[in-house]
């Protein structure tokens, strides 16, 4: 349960207007509850014709004031029996009646009324919350397996919160006011009597908890599977093209079958024992009010106590109108076990520290030279080996340096480096003489522009696409852009040109036409630092040709960190980095390399060979 309240108090601050407003039209609705009970009591008694007495007005300040309202509550009834008769008493007393319970059905409105926003308002800020750290968690957070489960994490646990835990907030506030003020009125009918509700409830309470417990360990199971179950849906919707290849569909059927079973079995025990809640309150509820019945009746037979037979019905019907509530209650508390499951899974991404931050007091970057050095790098993805060890090399500004080796070779980690998707574990690179890691992490990625072997492009229309990094990009520019990349004439030539929607990631293009937007994008932002993971290796030669003259337009005048998986585009890079096992065993120009005749000649070799 402290759990509950550590996450109210997280989020519930920004409702508090709302949540004061639903605890006092809560409180007004319980205390109708108990006025238009109370209205019962004359009515059952002129029924019974048990109150022989007569009454005489009492004015206030003669007896305590609850005496005095009773008695005049009498006095004034019995004087409507004697000037209307009976039955049209009882029937203004049944009008009253229904009055009260409209005022109290209203309040009980009102009461939700002013808690939903706050319940979908919580679930929205959660939703957003977890997205907003996505987006700046660092680029290691995301393991290919740990996709599928971010994904469950955002959409299954804040669903289940959603499902569980806001939608027992109501019950949450609601049922303990009622139950308090109802005990509250039993205890002024019978001090006695109560006594034993209250050594029953807390028995039910603690048998119902013990339950409780196990089904959060239960759930958080649950959630993992399903964590588990959207990995392989993630995975298989990536990799259809190959399982379909080479006939894995029964393989991978398999596998999910199984984990879906897996993820049934948990989900039955879990519903099994949420199901138990219900039965089981209302069982312990019955034995209560078996013992009420024949306590209270003891109670009354033996004229031990001041209570007649309309209180005690009346107190019933206060009990039997708290058993509703206790039960409510005891459902939530279930429930919100389960969802506790889910936010502890929920906070785990939002608790997770990103290493990758800016310094406290960063230092800027005025007049930019734009030469990248990079001294003694060495840096692992886990401590098992070093993917980059001892590496230092120098880009003069405005110069080209290409990476070459084969791949896993850490050339693509190398790159990484630079913008900071990652950070060294020893030696420094620097820009213009400043570590990367002085300059706020903004600032060091806006030197920067990216394109990447596969493009990376939004559901979006081209023009957005284009101007992606640079929100205040006019049409004219974003044009220009494009003129440069060699995309004008395909964009123009699209059903709505620039404002034609390009699907997901870009599905509705060429593998060219992608590549030539990103590079569009790439020039638009108009970077001093390129860093070019090689665009053109999975094209056909005629797209080859007008990506690489749009790269080539890109590259001038930018320092450039180019990854090289063709050889012959990079013949005229100022230098190229021959890469063997995360270290660098050769470097100089296309013609210097090929003289060595190492390491250089033999991957040129190879790949002429194709
Ligand atoms: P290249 O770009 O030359 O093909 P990479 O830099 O991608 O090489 O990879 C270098 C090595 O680092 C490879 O052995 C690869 O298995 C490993 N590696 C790459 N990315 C990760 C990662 N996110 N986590 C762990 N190891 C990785």
């Amino acid at each position: 349960m402290k759990e509950l309240w550590q996450l109210l108090a997280r989020f519930v601050p920004p409702y508090k207007r709302h949540l004061i407003l639903n605890i006092i039209f809560n409180f007004l609705a319980a205390f109708l509850t108990l006025f238009s009970f109370a209205l019962i009591i004359p009515i059952l008694e002129m029924l019974f014709n048990v109150r022989e007495a007569t009454y005489s007005f009492m004015p206030l300040g003669s007896a305590s004031f609850k005496d005095v309202c009773i008695n005049n509550f009498y006095w004034y009834t019995q004087q409507c029996i004697a000037s209307w008769g009976p039955v049209a008493t009882l029937g203004a007393l049944a009008a009253m009646l229904v009055v009260m319970t409209a005022f109290k059905t209203g309040t009980t409105y009102l009461s939700s009324y002013f808690i939903i926003p706050m319940r979908a308002g919580i679930v929205r800020d959660i939703r957003n919350h977890v997205y907003d750290k996505i987006v700046r968690l660092p680029i290691s957070y995301f393991t290919n397996e740990r996709k599928g489960d971010v994904m469950a994490r955002m959409t299954g646990d804040v669903a289940e919160i959603e499902n569980s835990i806001m939608a027992s907030l109501d019950m949450l506030f609601k049922n303990p006011i009622m139950i308090i003020v109802c005990l509250g009125m039993m205890i002024a009918i019978s001090w006695r009597l109560t006594l034993f509700v209250f050594i029953l409830l807390p028995i039910a309470g603690t048998i119902m908890g013990r339950v409780g417990k196990k089904l959060k360990r239960k759930s958080l199971k649950g959630q993992q599977q399903w964590g588990m179950l959207m990995s392989l849906i993630e995975e298989t919707l990536g990799g259809l093209r190959v399982i379909k290849a080479f006939n894995a569909e029964h393989k991978v059927e398999h596998r999910f079958h199984g984990v879906n079973h897996q993820f049934f079995a948990t989900t039955r025990s879990v519903q099994r024992r949420q199901a138990l809640a219900h039965p089981m309150s209302e069982f312990l509820g019955t034995i209560t009010i078996a013992i009420l019945l024949t306590f209270g009746g003891m109670l009354i037979l033996s004229g031990s106590s001041t209570m007649n037979a309309a209180s005690f019905i009346y107190y019933l019907v206060i009990f039997y109108s708290i058993i509703n509530p206790v039960k409510d209650l005891s459902k939530a508390l279930y429930a919100i076990q389960k969802g506790l499951a889910s936010m502890e899974r929920v906070d785990a991404i939002l608790s997770a520290v990103n290493p990758i931050r800016s310094p406290e007091h960063p230092r800027s970057i005025q007049d930019l030279r734009g030469e990248i050095r990079y001294d003694h790098v060495t840096f692992a993805y886990n401590s098992e080996r070093d993917v980059v060890s001892d590496v230092s090399f120098v880009i003069p500004p405005g110069a080209t340096v290409a990476l070459v080796g084969q791949s896993g070779s850490g050339k693509s980690t190398l790159a990484d480096l630079l913008p900071r998707f990652y950070d060294v574990d020893s030696g420094s690179i620097t820009i213009d003489g400043i570590d990367v890691r002085e300059l706020s992490v903004y600032d060091l990625r806006s030197l920067m522009g990216n394109v990447n072997q596969e493009a990376i492009l939004f559901n979006d229309t081209i023009f957005n696409n284009i101007a992606f990094g640079v929100p205040s990009a006019t049409m004219e520019q974003v044009i220009e852009a494009a003129k440069i990349a060699n995309a004008h004439e395909f964009i123009i030539a699209t059903e709505q040109g620039y404002d034609t929607v390009i699907g997901d990631r870009g599905c509705r293009l060429s593998g060219g036409q992608r590549q030539r937007i990103s590079i569009a994008r790439a020039i638009l932002k108009n970077p001093p630092v390129l860093i070019l993971d090689e665009a053109t290796s999975a094209l056909d030669s005629e797209s080859e040709k007008l990506v690489q003259e749009a790269l080539e337009t890109l590259m001038r005048n930018r320092t450039t960190l180019v990854i090289a998986h063709r050889l012959s585009t990079i013949r005229n890079a100022d230098m190229i980095c021959v890469l063997h096992e995360g270290r660098i065993v050769e470097r100089g120009t296309h013609s210097h390399l090929l003289a060595l005749n190492g390491y250089y000649t033999r991957l040129v070799e190879m790949q002429s060979m194709r």
